[in-house]
């Protein structure tokens, strides 16, 4: 059965969706690179993430690309970047990333990490933005423990945290995971297969051979055996997105968490909330 994830507006979506840093950088990858996010949604990995930042918006024009015809199929999540993030500065970044993506509102939409300005400022204006339709939900990124409990002093309707995870960054397991499942909020993890670099490592070749499966979908299968953690690997190619799909259908048994727990221990205090 597909793993799912319910955000607090009750949307439910599989827990597996598509991240897109770098796409739309290199002309030469562009086709392929929409091919890929289309054949995605195809498959049911219908949450896609970008933000202003990648690329100065070339993400967010790909995507637009990308999904366009199948808007109504996407849960679309962008963000707005902390230099951006004062009161109208957030109102007319979501209007230009939503001029980019060729769309009238997003799904979800993220402070890409804390900046300058006051959080109260920057949460009056997602709250004027879902007002006016143009975003569904609104959320954080790089928030930890500290700064959650901060956000909630002034709104408890925050739909998401964005963080660093995956096997090789288990901090939020300690304190921030437990955290946001408490108050109800999905953490979406980012970067889940460490950009590639933990794919050759020898536990996880072990496993992968045992499973009949690759060390990405044993990465994959790890973080999505994790309640309420929605990953988002980004997949430039159609092997790879068609290969990270795979994940869902991995079984995990005890034998394979203790050997991933020996190589990749859980944090047993507090870490500081590690960032890409
Ligand atoms: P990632 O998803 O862990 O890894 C992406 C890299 O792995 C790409 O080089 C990709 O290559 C490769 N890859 C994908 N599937 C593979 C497979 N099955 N086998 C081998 N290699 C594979 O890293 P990420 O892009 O940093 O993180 C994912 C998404 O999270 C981002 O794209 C972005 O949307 C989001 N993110 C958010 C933040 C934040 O601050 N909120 C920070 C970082 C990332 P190809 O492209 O060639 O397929």
């Amino acid at each position: 059965m597909t793993k799912t994830i319910i955000f607090p507006d009750k949307t439910k979506v599989c827990s597996l969706g598509q991240g897109t840093w770098y796409m739309g950088d290199d002309p030469d990858k562009r086709a392929e690179e929409i091919r890929s996010l289309r054949e995605g949604i195809d498959l049911g990995m219908t949450v896609i993430d970008t933000a202003e930042m990648y690329g100065n918006g070339r993400s967010e024009r790909l995507v637009g690309v990308a999904i366009s015809g199948q808007r109504h199929n996407v849960f679309l999540i962008s963000k707005v970047l902390p230099s951006n993030a004062d009161y109208e500065g957030t109102i007319t970044a979501c209007e230009r990333s939503l001029k980019r993506l060729g769309t009238d509102y997003l799904d979800l939409y993220l402070l890409h990490w804390r900046g300058r300005y006051p959080l109260q400022e920057t949460i009056e204006a997602m709250e004027e933005l879902q007002q006016s339709g143009k975003i569904r939900q609104w959320g954080v990124s790089n928030f930890n423990v500290d700064d959650m409990k901060e956000l909630e002093n002034i709104s408890e309707e925050c739909a998401a945290n964005e963080v660093l995870y995956n096997l090789y960054r288990r901090g939020t397991e300690y304190d921030l995971q437990p955290w946001c499942s408490k108050h109800g909020i999905p953490v979406i993890a980012y970067s889940p297969i460490e950009q590639g670099r933990i794919l050759d490592d020898t536990t996880l070749k072990c496993i992968a051979l045992k499973h009949g499966k690759t060390t990405a979908q044993i990465a994959l299968a790890w973080v999505l055996s994790h309640e309420n953690v929605l990953a988002i690997p980004k997949a430039g190619t159609l092997k790879h997105v068609k290969e990270n799909h795979g994940a869902l259908d991995v079984n995990l048994d005890k034998e394979d968490f203790q050997a991933l727990k020996e190589a990749w221990p859980a944090p047993d205090t507090k870490v500081p909330l590690e960032m890409l």
